[in-house]
C-alpha cells in the first residue's frame, strides 16, 4: 500500500484517520497537539514530529484542520507540508475552508508539480467514524480519480465538483443552509421551553414535519436532552457562517439570515459553550 500522511487528528481527522488505518494503508499521523495520536500509534499509525517530516515521501498528504490560518500553517509555515513533498504527490485538504485560500494553496502546490484537491465533506463525527462522509472535490478530475480509493475508504462518495475551489465553495453553501436551520431551531426550542410547551412533544412534531431536514432530525434530539458532547464545535460554525458570508458578498449577495445565525452562535461561545457542539446554540435562549 502507498504512504498516506494525515496532518490534524480532531474530531473529524481523527476518525478519517482511522478509517485509512483499517483500510490498511500504510498511515503517518501528525497533529499540533500529539497526544491526540496516541490511539492511532496504538492501532499502528506512524507518528512524526512535523509536517514536512509526514510529507517527505509520502505519495498523498491529506490535512483536516480547523481553519484557514491552521490550514495555512500547517501547508506552508515552518516545517510545512507543502515543500517537503515530492513532485508528483498528491495534496489534499478536507477541511471546511475559503475558496480564494483553497485557490491559492491549489497553485502553490500545483507550480511545485504536486496536485492538488480541495475535498472537504459533508457528514459529522458519527459518519467520519463509520466511513460514510461525501467528499466534495475541486481540482483536477484526474487527480479525483487518483484519490478515489482514499474517498472511498473514509466515505460513502465522492462529488468533483469543478477546477480548485469549487469543493470549498459547495461546502460553504452546504454550511450556510445548516448554520441557519440550527440557530432557527434553537429559537424554535427556546420558545417552546420559555412558554411552558412540552419539548418532548415540540421535538418530535417539528422533526417529523416540513422544518424535520436532516440536521434538525439529529441536533433537536441534542437540544432535548441537553447533551452538548461534541460533534461539531461552536467556533466552527462561526467560521463556517463567516466565511459564507464572505464569499456570498463577493457575488453581491448580503447574507443577512447568516449574519443573524452567526450572532446566535456568538452568543453561545461567549455564553460558555465554546468548547460544546453545535446544538448548545439552544442554551443562552432558554430561560430556566
Ligand atoms: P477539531 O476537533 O476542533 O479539530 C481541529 C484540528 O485542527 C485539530 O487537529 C487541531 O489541533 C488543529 N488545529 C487548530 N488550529 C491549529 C493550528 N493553528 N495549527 C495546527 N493545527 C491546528 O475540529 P473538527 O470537528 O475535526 O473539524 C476539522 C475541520 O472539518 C474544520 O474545518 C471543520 O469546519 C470541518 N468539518 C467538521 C465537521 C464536524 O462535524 N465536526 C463536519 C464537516 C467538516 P490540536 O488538536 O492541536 O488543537
Amino acid at each position: 500500500m502507498k504512504r498516506i500522511t494525515f496532518l490534524g487528528l480532531g474530531i473529524m481527522g481523527g476518525a478519517m484517520a482511522r478509517r485509512l488505518l483499517d483500510s490498511g494503508f500504510d498511515l503517518t499521523v501528525w497533529n499540533r497537539n500529539a497526544s491526540r495520536a496516541d490511539a492511532l500509534v496504538k492501532a499502528g499509525a506512524r507518528i512524526v514530529a512535523t509536517p514536512a517530516d509526514g510529507a517527505r515521501n509520502a505519495e498523498t498528504v491529506i490535512a483536516m484542520l480547523a481553519d484557514d490560518d491552521a490550514s495555512r500553517s500547517v501547508w506552508l509555515g515552518e516545517s510545512g507540508a507543502l515543500a517537503a513533498m515530492d513532485r508528483g504527490a498528491l495534496a489534499i485538504d478536507s477541511s471546511t475552508l475559503t475558496v480564494g485560500w483553497m485557490r491559492e494553496l491549489s497553485a502553490q502546490a500545483l507550480a511545485r508539480g504536486i496536485s492538488f484537491l480541495d475535498a472537504p465533506v459533508t457528514g459529522s463525527k458519527p459518519q467520519a467514524e463509520q466511513g460514510a462522509l461525501n467528499f466534495l472535490v475541486g481540482g483536477d478530475a484526474a487527480a479525483a480519480e487518483r484519490a478515489t480509493p482514499l474517498f472511498a475508504a473514509m466515505g460513502r462518495g465522492h462529488v468533483h465538483v469543478g477546477p480548485a475551489g469549487s469543493g470549498a465553495l459547495l461546502k460553504i453553501i452546504n454550511n450556510f443552509m445548516c448554520g441557519v436551520q440550527l440557530a432557527s431551531l434553537g429559537e424554535a426550542m427556546a420558545m417552546a421551553q420559555r412558554s411552558g410547551l412540552d419539548i418532548r412533544r415540540t421535538a418530535d412534531v417539528l422533526a417529523a414535519g416540513s422544518p424535520g431536514s436532516p440536521i434538525v432530525k439529529m441536533v433537536v434530539e441534542r437540544m432535548v436532552s441537553r447533551d452538548y458532547t461534541p460533534n461539531f464545535l461552536v467556533p466552527l460554525m462561526v467560521k463556517d457562517l463567516t466565511y459564507a458570508m464572505e464569499a456570498f458578498a463577493a457575488e453581491g449577495i448580503e447574507l443577512a439570515d447568516a449574519r443573524a445565525a452567526r450572532a446566535r452562535f456568538i452568543e453561545a461561545a461567549e455564553a460558555g459553550y465554546q468548547d460544546k457542539d453545535i446544538a448548545a446554540v439552544v442554551e443562552p435562549l432558554r430561560r430556566d
